[in-house]
């Protein structure tokens, strides 16, 4: 699933965005191989539909309902991420004015984003903080603190990771087996 070497395809697109191919070692960053099989799992009130592989959907789903049955509601700000919307994501920030090491800072350069794998899930509580650290601070938080990880679902960035991203307690990846 995970390599050290940045693939041909995603170099044009690191060049063209300004990251340095030395930040891949710089960062102990890994390439994810993007999904090749989704299923849908959830429609926004918007119509976006997030997908995620079969066995990360079909885990999501057995939690998200073991949450529900001790009254939390899990819902997903964002799930299965293209490499080619990373490239969207980071170039629209740029547009911005800002700075690409600041910008990788909180968005994984394109191909090292856990998005790409379909596994990894970005979660929040209905009228609560939404990809903020404040997350930590609710009860869905602390559900999944405790339960997560009967699901094989594990918090991938904690506070002072070595990959140098902001404490990201809303994003949280299922590891198959
Ligand atoms: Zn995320």
């Amino acid at each position: 699933m995970q390599q050290m070497k940045l693939p041909a395809h995603l170099q044009s697109s690191w060049q063209q965005l300004g990251i340095a191919p030395e930040v891949l070692q710089q960062k102990s960053l890994c390439v994810f191989a993007e999904a090749t099989e989704l299923v849908d799992v959830e429609t926004t009130f918007d119509g976006r539909v997030w997908q995620l592989t079969p066995e990360a959907a079909d885990a999501w789903l057995r939690m998200q309902a073991a949450a529900d049955a001790d009254g939390i509601t899990l819902k997903i700000a964002s799930a299965y991420r293209a490499s080619s919307r990373q490239v969207e994501l980071i170039q629209r920030k740029l547009d911005l004015g800002q700075q690409i090491a600041d910008i990788l800072q909180v968005l994984a350069p394109p191909g090292c984003s856990e998005h790409h794998t379909g596994r990894a899930v970005d979660i929040y509580q209905p009228g609560g903080p939404v990809v903020e650290e404040a997350f930590e601070t609710t009860s869905a938080y602390a559900w999944l603190s405790q339960h997560a990880a009967t699901f094989g679902f594990t918090l991938s960035f904690p506070r002072n990771n070595a990959y140098g991203y902001v404490y990201e307690p809303w994003h949280w990846c299922y590891q198959s087996n």
